[in-house]
């Protein structure tokens, strides 16, 4: 989720983006603009909103965003950085924040716990403090925590698993696949690859934890039709991992980075979010949803709000309702495979061309 506001930069010229990951964490932390000046013993955002669940009912669920350190990844397209500290919280910090927003929010069956980072970091969440978060957290049927592959597996796994063993309700642990594309996912710098993508699936379903996936729709180096194309390749792809819910993210600039890019990034429009909205829904395997923050900047049409008010609809229904008509339609040229999303193009082979495991050495600087 973006909740980083534009910047209003119209600076479009590109600037050459760096080959190897050390050179591209420099390039991406020098076009930084300032942190959020944050308070280590509040969230620095909450709010109640409904979610249609697993059985289609609307649930009513509570979002925290935590404040914490930042997360140790350098992704491109990420903004997340600006509401997060450059130290570790205090003990007990994370557990007196959820007590904070609950105390103010409507009673709720499902908690999200966003962090801006990965919630088993213990950088990011002080391990010493889950049992007082589980205890804050025991009226909740659904627990939603999000995760980078790296801190799903092995040692690092068993965080993951003590703090489930601490919550009588199902936790889901959100991961972000961004997408399968393979040469754009590693130009993201995530430091992950479909290869770790998939273990730390499979490591959540042996655990019987549920997850959601969050999928960019026209991340960097793509045009609008490829956009829609590997968002619907990237669900399949969730499909298969045997997610239960994704939340399809258009992507935003604003993070100094993306607009570095001069045309290498441009954001997408509301119909490829609905068409890859309708494609997740035709799969009939997950809840699908649209990341609907902010979705104003994306307006560039008299039916913007219309397109807008539809998919809020569906996110709620799980209903592909009657599309919007207008004449903005024929400015994109859909061709072929994006005038209807039933199209499947094989998925590249798992870990072909990705590396191997990037995530591991960054992360023994941290843990
Ligand atoms: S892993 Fe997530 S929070 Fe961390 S830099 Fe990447 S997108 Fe941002
Ligand atoms: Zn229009």
């Amino acid at each position: 989720m973006s909740l980083l506001k534009s910047t209003g930069s119209t600076h479009r010229t590109a600037q050459p983006y760096p080959t190897g990951p050390a050179q591209r964490d420099k390039w991406i932390l020098q076009r930084r603009q300032p942190k959020a000046q944050l308070n280590p013993s509040q969230p620095y955002a909450f709010l109640w909103e409904e979610e249609c669940d697993a059985a289609k009912k609307p649930a009513p669920t509570s979002v925290i965003f935590l404040t914490n350190r930042e997360c140790p990844f350098r992704c491109l397209m990420c903004d997340l950085w600006v509401n997060t500290l450059d130290r570790r919280v205090p003990p007990g910090a994370i557990s007196s924040q959820i007590r904070y927003a609950l105390e103010k929010l409507p009673p709720s069956k499902q908690i999200k716990l966003y962090n801006a980072g990965s919630f088993f970091d213990p950088q990011a969440i002080p391990t010493g403090n889950y049992r007082r978060i589980g205890a804050m957290l025991r009226g909740f049927d659904r627990v939603i925590v999000e995760s980078h592959p790296a801190f799903l597996n092995g040692i690092r796994g068993e965080r993951c698993l003590r703090f489930r063993d601490l919550l009588p309700g199902q936790l889901e642990v959100a991961v972000g696949l961004e997408t399968v594309h393979p040469g754009v996912l590693e130009k993201l710098n995530k430091r992950m690859t479909l290869d770790s993508f998939q273990r730390a699936a499979e490591f959540l379903q042996a655990h019987r934890i549920d997850l959601r996936v969050f999928i960019l729709l026209r991340p960097p180096f793509m045009s609008e039709i490829e956009g829609v194309e590997w968002a619907c390749r990237s669900l399949d792809f969730a499909a298969k991992c045997g997610a239960t819910a994704c939340a399809i993210i258009p992507v935003r600039g604003g993070n100094g980075a993306m607009e570095s890019l001069g045309t290498g990034f441009a954001r997408p429009g509301l119909q490829s979010l609905e068409r890859a909205v309708e494609y997740g829904l035709s799969l009939n395997r997950f809840r699908v949803l649209a990341d609907l923050w902010e979705i104003e900047r994306f307006f560039d049409c008299d039916c913007s709000a219309k397109r807008s008010a539809r998919l809020r609809q569906i996110n709620h229904t799980q209903i592909a309702s009657t599309k919007v008509m207008c004449s903005c339609e024929n400015k994109t040229n859909w061709g072929e495979t994006s005038t209807n999303c039933e199209y499947r193009l094989p998925l590249p082979n798992v870990g072909d061309g990705l590396g191997g495991e990037g995530d591991i050495s960054l992360l023994n600087q941290f843990l």
